[in-house]
């Protein structure tokens, strides 16, 4: 037989799944793993129990829940103005992963560029590499995690068939800017490139500046996939529902792809998020989002603050990025694994940034840098705070 060959090679199991391994295996507080430590609304909860009640046991359709689809259109219109078709135009899977996977597939051929900035969410290299496409890496810039233009003016060209943008961002919080989205629009105007935006934590934007969706630009609309996740916005990451905006000709394109790796999921999860989201409860919920984690966000900052962890406050999302280059020289992935390993009681897991940054570019080098989840309830993050502040690496300084 043939020696065989993985399609994959240099892939293996996420960074999440074996920091949040390592924190059971060692009784270390987990502040890796984007998730929450506190349930989903009651309301909610209710509410898909009664979906199951009513009988919502059997296959939703393939594009989703109608109500649901429903929903997500009047909702986009709502926060972008755009106007999109819940029959040809939205379509409902497997978390945001399973469709910006299935969009990922659905659009790129072989030999195809796709643009992707770095730091950036570890989905995307994978899904683009099975695709047979080529990686085009633009660094953000170091210091706000922001889009460098001139990076990304070269990098984009006429042979550019995707720009991967993450808003906000997953690891950094970085948000954009309504001038970003206009010179996006500007960088892609004279090409045939698509615009994929993974959104996820898209209502979840801090001192007072706007959520952005790259859907709040008409210039862009046309040629945007948009991605996100009720499993983010309502703290039900193990639900696993989430959806994709396209225009009709690439929902259609989509659609093949889903329908043969998902083709329909959740069914009472589905029923009872669309129930939840028309009621007063769900929206009530929604406008609280940005406050709600804000706050978690400020009371870490406050924690961590006068000691010698440097930061800047994440602007959205529930992640913030930590350096802690003034108090231990090793990398992150080591530091994070001995953090991790520390005795009962002190031990903490975070998330090292290099996985964030794709593989195939080696003069990328990730700084000193740690990711900590914030989506954790008040006594989590105050637990959290005193472990960080008594690392042995901080107490030796
Ligand atoms: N994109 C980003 C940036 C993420 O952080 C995550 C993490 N969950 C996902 C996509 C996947 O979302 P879902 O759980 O809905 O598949
Ligand atoms: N998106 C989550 C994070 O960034 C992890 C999801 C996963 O484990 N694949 O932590």
């Amino acid at each position: 037989m043939a020696p065989w060959k993985s399609k994959l090679p240099d892939v293996g199991t996420t960074i999440f799944t074996e920091m949040s391994a390592l924190a059971q295996q060692h009784g270390a507080l987990n502040m890796s793993q984007g998730f929450p430590d506190f349930n989903p609304p009651a309301v909610l909860q209710e509410l898909v129990h009664q979906s199951m009640r009513d009988g919502h046991h059997q296959y939703a359709p393939m594009a989703g829940n109608l109500k649901l689809r429903e929903w997500i259109a009047a909702d986009t219109e709502q926060r972008t103005g755009h106007t999109c078709s819940p029959d040809s135009e939205i379509t409902v899977g497997a978390g945001a992963s399973s469709l910006i996977f299935a969009a990922i597939q659905a659009i790129v051929h072989p030999g195809d560029e796709v643009v992707v900035l770095a730091p950036c969410y570890d989905l995307y290299q994978p899904a683009v590499q099975l695709a047979g496409g080529k990686l085009r890496i633009v660094p953000l810039k170091s210091g706000n995690f922001h889009f460098d233009f001139d990076a990304l003016a070269d990098a984009i060209t006429t042979e550019t068939r995707l720009v991967i943008t993450n808003i906000p961002n997953n690891p950094t919080g970085a948000t954009w800017t309504l001038e970003e989205l206009d010179q996006l629009a500007d960088l892609i105007r004279e090409t045939d490139a698509l615009i994929l935006s993974d959104e996820v934590y898209g209502p979840m934007v801090y001192d007072g500046q706007s959520a952005l969706s790259i859907l709040h630009s008409p210039a862009l609309r046309e040629r945007s996939l948009v991605a996100a996740s009720f499993g983010k916005i309502l703290h039900a990451t193990g639900w696993k529902i989430g959806y994709i905006i396209a225009p009709k000709n690439w929902t259609d394109e989509i659609r093949k792809v889903h329908q043969y790796d998902v083709f329909s999921t959740g069914a009472p999860f589905q029923e009872g998020i669309a129930r939840f989201l028309s009621s007063a409860s769900g929206q009530a919920h929604l406008s609280e989002l940005a406050p709600f984690y804000q706050e978690k966000r400020d009371r870490l900052l406050k924690g961590l603050a006068g000691s010698q962890w440097r930061f800047e406050p994440a602007e959205a999302g529930y992640f913030q990025v930590l350096d802690y280059s003034p108090f231990d020289e090793r990398d992150d992935r080591a530091v994070t694994q001995s953090w991790c390993k520390q005795p009962k009681g002190l031990g903490i897991a975070l998330i090292p940034l290099s996985p964030f940054y794709p593989a195939q570019d080696s003069s990328l080098k990730p700084p000193q840098k740690v990711r900590v989840c914030f989506a954790k309830n008040t006594a989590t993050l105050d637990e959290g705070i005193q472990r960080l502040l008594h690392l042995p690496s901080l107490q030796k300084k």
